[in-house]
């Protein structure tokens, strides 16, 4: 049985705690594939080009698009964030599940590009939770937080248009959630027409004592 590498879609608001979930899922679970994304935005404390991100200036990252180097992108609080699509292809096509953790309006792109995406939406217990969780990024100033809750108003219009929520209230329940959902997506009857139908010639030949 051939494995097709699935594409999973990964969204939810600023300080959901996405970065965290990914990092945990890839640590524990080391058949993913985490796309690093391009961004205009700066670099913040610790963190690596080419690891968290692929740091840009605008006037370069306007030519990945113009030369059809991106799957989706999108402006996401003043800042353009990108997915690189020839490592996606890759790695998809090695048969690797490949993890795009990106905002609602690249999601949308890639639903279009990829039908069959299985779409994630990491919702916090509660919106003081939420609240909270931004208050304690030091990197972010008032202006920044303000701005990310309001892209969060913005993008709760959006959660409907995903398969499934994942609710992160403790960590590795919501890591072990998400590692089911992809596994359990490979078993997808319609994912594995070819399988099946190779099956039934099968039985078909051992029917007629061949
Ligand atoms: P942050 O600046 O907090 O790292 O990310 C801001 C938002 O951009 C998050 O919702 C994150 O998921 C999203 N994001 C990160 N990379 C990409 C990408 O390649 N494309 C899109 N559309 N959104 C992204």
């Amino acid at each position: 049985m051939s494995r097709k590498g699935i594409l999973v879609v990964v969204s939810g608001f600023s300080g959901v705690g996405k970065g965290t979930l990914m990092k945990r899922l890839t640590e524990k679970y080391s058949q993913y594939a985490l796309s690093v994304s391009a961004t205009t935005r700066e670099p913040r404390d610790g963190e690596v080009d080419g690891r968290e991100y692929f740091f840009r200036s605008k006037e370069e990252f306007e030519k990945l698009i113009r030369e059809g180097l991106l799957i989706e992108h999108a402006v996401f609080c003043d800042n353009y964030y990108g997915t690189p699509r020839e490592y996606v292809e890759d790695q998809m096509s090695q048969g690797r599940d490949v993890i795009l953790e990106i905002e609602t309006q690249g999601a949308r792109q890639v639903r279009e590009q990829y039908p069959d995406a299985l779409t994630l939406f990491v919702m916090p217990p509660d919106a003081q939770t939420l609240v909270e969780r931004l208050k304690k990024r030091d990197s972010e100033t008032k202006e920044g937080m303000e701005s990310r809750l309001a892209c969060a108003v913005r993008e709760a219009d959006c959660v409907d248009q995903y398969d499934y929520m994942i609710v992160n209230d403790d960590l590795e329940e919501s890591v072990d959630q998400m590692h089911e959902l992809i596994v359990s997506q490979h078993n997808l009857v319609s994912r594995n027409k070819d399988f099946a139908e190779q099956i039934r010639s099968e039985l078909k030949v051992f029917a007629k004592g061949e």
